[in-house]
């Protein structure tokens, strides 16, 4: 019988998903939220305007550039990036209190906020999403419909780039289908919160 979990001891599990646009770790995300018990997405702050259906809090914290710069200064980003000609950050309080608290964070951020969080040494579990094609990818963000025709060349264009990325990831997953790649994503967590060093709390005392 497992007598003596300590719940003080339960740390919660960083998972940093990095995708090029439209390759769908947004739909993963929230996915993977709604299946796992004590998993939040980490909410972003952002300078970009809301999209329509976006709700501040809940999808971005949507600030000014003058209060991003504030956050900036005081130190308060785990890492933050340029996008697409906005600024995004992950706030590094939110994610200290989700994983004392036991509760995994799954982060959504680009590949240049993924390196910052491994050069800091941070212990994480990090994941690409990889679109089948690049065509795959246009058609996605132009059925999402939230983007100009403009946009949406700056982020294919970007996507080149990202994918150059994707090797120095612990895992990649290719979303051919949407079943296909939460199967995946699904295991790859369950595997992960059953590494032999993260069990400790778990054990029987000796
Ligand atoms: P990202 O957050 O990576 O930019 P989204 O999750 O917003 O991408 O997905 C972009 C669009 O593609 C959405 O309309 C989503 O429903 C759709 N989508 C996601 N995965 C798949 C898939 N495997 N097959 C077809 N459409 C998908
Ligand atoms: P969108 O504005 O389409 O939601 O996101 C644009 C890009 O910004 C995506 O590649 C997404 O992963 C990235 N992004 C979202 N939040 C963050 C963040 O907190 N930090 C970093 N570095 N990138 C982020």
């Amino acid at each position: 019988m497992v007598s003596s979990m300590n719940i003080k001891d339960e740390h919660g599990i960083m998972f940093i998903l990095s995708a090029p646009s439209g390759a769908g770790k947004t739909t993963l995300c929230r996915m993977a939220v709604d299946h796992f018990d004590k998993m939040q997405h980490s909410v972003s702050y952002t300078t970009r305007e809301p999209r329509e259906g976006e709700n501040d809090g809940r999808d971005y914290n949507f600030v000014s550039q003058h209060t991003f710069k504030e956050m900036l200064d005081r130190g308060e980003f785990l890492e933050w990036a340029e996008v697409h000609g906005y600024l995004y950050g992950t706030s590094k309080d939110d994610i200290e209190r989700l994983l004392r608290e036991g509760v995994d964070a799954i982060l959504d951020v680009d590949v240049q906020g993924a390196r910052q969080i491994k050069s800091k040494g941070k212990e994480g579990v990090y994941i690409f999403i990889a679109p089948p094609s690049l065509n795959s990818c246009r058609e996605r963000i132009e059925k999402r419909g939230v983007n100009s025709k403009d946009e949406i060349e700056k982020r294919l264009s970007s996507a080149k780039k990202e994918l150059a990325e994707a090797l120095w990831y612990d895992y990649i997953i290719i979303n051919d289908t949407l079943d296909n790649a939460f199967n995946k994503l699904r295991s790859i967590i369950i595997a992960e919160k059953n590494r032999a060093f993260r069990m400790k709390p778990y054990l029987p005392e000796n």
